[in-house]
């Protein structure tokens, strides 16, 4: 038997609700799996965190003071990978929780990455661009010794968007005096983002979905779909699987959602969004709380905005057959516990919204080998990845009997675990 002595830990500053439900799961599979004690201890704690102060010049003259955030998870697998998010809960246990995830996630995908996360503690809707750009350049400063394209490559997230991320590049590679593309995933096109990058997330929900469907063999035609969070993910996986003929019956953003029974003609509504900033008021549909939007019946629910928005108060009046998590971490591991035991099928978050890191992945390579792939082969080598991950999940769990979540985890925790084997103490 394994004893570990390590140093008592004083409660750290990350350790909020978010952080501990990561660690959670994490403790979960290590003994489920039998996991080494020592590299289980290892990675119940980020490597390295930094928490930054922000004076920005706002329009009126005034300077007001923003709070930063940027983890290392782990580096074993290769450089720090994971997104920006503004958002005014960000706090350092969001930011290293999501840093944690991400090992995971980079490791199930097989991506030589490692897991970080980073965030800036503020409401962009009060922002005005200018506003949002000194911001942003000014916090890409205080994080500049933690990033780079062979230390840690940030993309976006939550409130973030391929224009934060052409300032973030741009105010990097000012400070070391050349051009640095690959220092960022997500940017545009005209400074060497990848085609494909915006829709990879939704697109590797709305295949995570199809693949659950088939796996599940759901016999109503068309499947219906509620997707909470109309943003980047939410809207392109309406989208997608509205194309493959999937009928959208809601869909909502944080002024709340529209519901229609019969689906949502959701080309119209994107256009209406792209006008009007929400979906609220859309002709074809009635409007629908958030909170009740969940417990709507349906073939698949897809949570795409926020964390834990399924939990012990509303999973008993879920009434779908598959969950796939486009959102981090919108299960609590109690709901989580619940659903396996009602036989919903979940896809987890570290599978449903890998796109994203996945296209990431391609981006950065094309970028440090200076050329581009077609679209048609970023999203074809992207279906080949995610396919073969669903693939190897659902395999893991039914042979296993585990959740879906902890098969996941577990195929990703073993891949980190050889390679620190093999490596030593660094990592
Ligand atoms: P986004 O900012 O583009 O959109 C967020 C959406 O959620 C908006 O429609 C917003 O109105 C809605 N929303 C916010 N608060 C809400 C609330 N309280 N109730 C209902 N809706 C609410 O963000 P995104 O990029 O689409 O990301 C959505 C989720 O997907 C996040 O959890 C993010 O971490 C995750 N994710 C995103 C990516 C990516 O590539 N963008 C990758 C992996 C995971």
């Amino acid at each position: 038997m394994v004893t570990v002595k390590s140093v008592e830990r004083s409660a750290m500053e990350c350790e909020t609700e978010h952080f501990l439900m990561a660690q959670r799961q994490l403790d979960e599979i290590a003994g489920e799996m039998g996991l080494d004690l020592e590299l289980h201890e290892r990675l119940r704690y980020p490597k390295r965190s930094l928490i930054v102060t922000i004076p920005v010049r706002m329009d009126d003259g005034t300077v007001e003071t923003f709070t930063g955030y940027r983890v290392h998870h782990d580096i074993t697998l290769g450089p720090a990978k994971g997104g920006i998010r503004f958002h005014p809960d960000v706090n350092l246990g969001e930011v290293s929780g999501l840093a944690m995830l991400m090992t995971w996630k980079c490791a199930l995908m097989g991506l030589p990455y490692g897991g970080a996360k980073g965030g800036v503690r503020c409401d962009t809707q009060r922002l005005s661009l200018g506003e949002l750009e000194r911001l942003t350049r000014r916090y890409t400063s205080e994080i500049i010794n933690m990033i780079g394209p062979d230390k840690d490559i940030p993309a976006p997230d939550m409130y973030t968007n391929e224009q934060t991320m052409a300032w973030i590049m741009d105010t990097y590679s000012i400070n070391v005096g050349h051009t640095v593309p690959s220092v960022v995933t997500g940017k545009p096109v005209s400074i060497g983002g990848s085609l494909g990058r915006n829709e990879a997330t939704g697109r590797g929900v709305s295949y995570c979905a199809r693949r659950a469907v088939s796996h599940f063999r759901i016999e109503s035609t068309p499947p219906t779909v509620v997707i909470q969070g109309f943003g980047n993910v939410g809207s392109v996986t309406a989208k997608l699987l509205h194309e493959k003929g999937y009928k959208i019956i809601v869909i909502s953003d944080v002024y709340g959602g529209l519901y229609n029974q019969n689906g949502l003609d959701i080309p119209r509504l994107l256009a209406y969004v792209s006008e009007m900033g929400r979906v609220a008021d859309f002709a074809g549909g009635k409007a629908i709380a958030n909170a009740e939007l969940l417990t709507l019946p349906c073939d698949v629910l897809i949570p795409a905005a926020l964390g834990n928005v399924i939990h012990s108060g509303n999973v008993d009046q879920l009434r779908t057959k598959i969950v796939v998590e486009a959102a981090n971490g919108p299960t609590s591991p109690e709901a989580d516990l619940k659903l396996f035991e009602r036989g919903v099928f979940v896809v987890p978050d570290i599978l449903a919204n890998a796109g994203g890191v996945t296209v990431s992945y391609f981006e950065w390579v094309q970028g440090l080998m200076h050329l581009f792939w077609t679209e048609q082969e970023v999203n074809d080598r992207l279906e080949e990845i995610m396919g073969r991950a669903c693939d190897q999940v659902f395999e893991m769990s039914s042979k296993t009997g585990l959740r879906t979540r902890m098969a996941a985890l577990r195929i990703g925790i073993s891949r980190l675990a050889e390679a620190k084997k093999l490596r030593g103490l660094y990592p």
